[in-house]
């Protein structure tokens, strides 16, 4: 709990060993980033560590199929069903995103109990009600709105700035009244097919911060005062970096901290609970990775302290890089 800002309280951070999975050699989802970030975060400071339960099945059949948990958990999903994951789906690995899960309802119990909390990890969005897509196998984010709701909060809003759309979260929770899905994306990525989030943000490639943050400035106060909700859920993805293989987008590391500090600012401003995940980033240099995802982090810190790191401080974003 030792913070670089003294008086400052601490930022409240989920993470277990177990969110780095082992792969086989070569698998180009890079694992490894979860203990890199869990040893820049150390090396920061400022952060309380929470370590989280998995997921149980009671939980996570509030999202899926009870047959598609019993082959992920027994390693007998199809060879084709797991070529769309992207993984060997072993049961290691789905004890992994189990406890990734069980990771994102403890971050919501935190920004309930705190205001504010991140995991250092999930955001799997593309995993739909009885099948994986993308790397993603289980959707923390529409288990972690049930969990919510036995905590006693009934309407969340989830912001989804991962630079690929939000498509699982959005059909899991499409005829839930109560929660709100809000994807802003590379509109010409993956996944090809859309699904109807509740209001999709839809941006070209190539977008640079200054556009990037003009659609994040245009629409969240926005839908944070019509829809006035009581959790918000904020998925940061940091494939929208220019140096992401996957992203197509043009943020800057100053453009990344600025999202994050800005939907931060916008969120406490409104006295709401901020749940945050890291959601994707995909570099084969893992420090680099790593230093992306910690930004989130930093800005989280950076708000609890009252003012912004210094290098990233300017009030408008730089002009395009695009
Ligand atoms: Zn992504």
């Amino acid at each position: 709990m030792d913070s670089p800002f003294p008086g400052s309280a601490p930022l409240h951070v989920v993470h277990a060993p177990g969110y780095d999975c082992p792969l086989p050699e070569g698998h180009p989802f890079p694992m490894a980033k979860f203990t890199a970030l869990r040893q820049q975060l150390e090396t920061a400071g400022g952060a309380c560590f929470h370590a989280p339960q998995p997921a149980t099945t009671r939980q996570l059949e509030t999202s899926h199929a009870a047959g598609y948990l019993q082959a992920l958990s027994t390693g007998t999903l199809d060879a084709k069903a797991q070529r769309r994951a992207g993984f060997l789906c072993t049961p290691a690995l789905f004890a992994r995103c189990a406890l990734e899960t069980g990771g994102t309802c403890r971050t919501v119990e935190l920004a309930l109990a705190h205001g504010l909390a991140c995991n250092a990890a999930g955001g799997t969005h593309h995993a739909h009600f009885d099948f994986a897509s993308g790397y993603c196998l289980l959707n923390d984010l529409a288990v972690a709105v049930h969990h919510a709701r036995e905590l006693g909060v009934r309407r969340v809003l989830i912001l989804d700035c991962d630079v690929h759309q939000g498509d699982g979260t959005a059909r899991l929770l499409a005829d839930d009244r109560d929660a709100f899905t809000v994807s802003m994306h590379c509109a010409q990525n993956f996944p090809s097919r859309k699904a109807d989030s509740d209001c999709d943000i839809g941006l070209p490639r190539g977008t640079g911060d200054a556009a990037y943050l003009q659609a994040l400035h245009a629409h969240v106060p926005h839908l944070l005062d019509r829809l006035q909700p009581e959790l918000v859920l904020y998925d940061a993805g940091v494939d929208v970096h220019r140096d992401d293989r996957l992203g197509h987008f043009m943020l800057s590391d100053a453009g990344l901290y600025r999202r994050d500090a800005a939907v931060i600012e916008m969120v406490r401003a409104r006295d709401i609970p901020l749940a945050c995940v890291i959601g994707g980033g995909y570099d084969r240099d893992i420090a680099a990775l790593a230093a992306r995802h910690a930004l989130l982090f930093a800005a989280a810190r950076d708000a609890l302290a009252g003012r912004p790191e210094p290098c990233f401080a300017a009030a408008q974003p730089a002009g395009d890089a695009a």
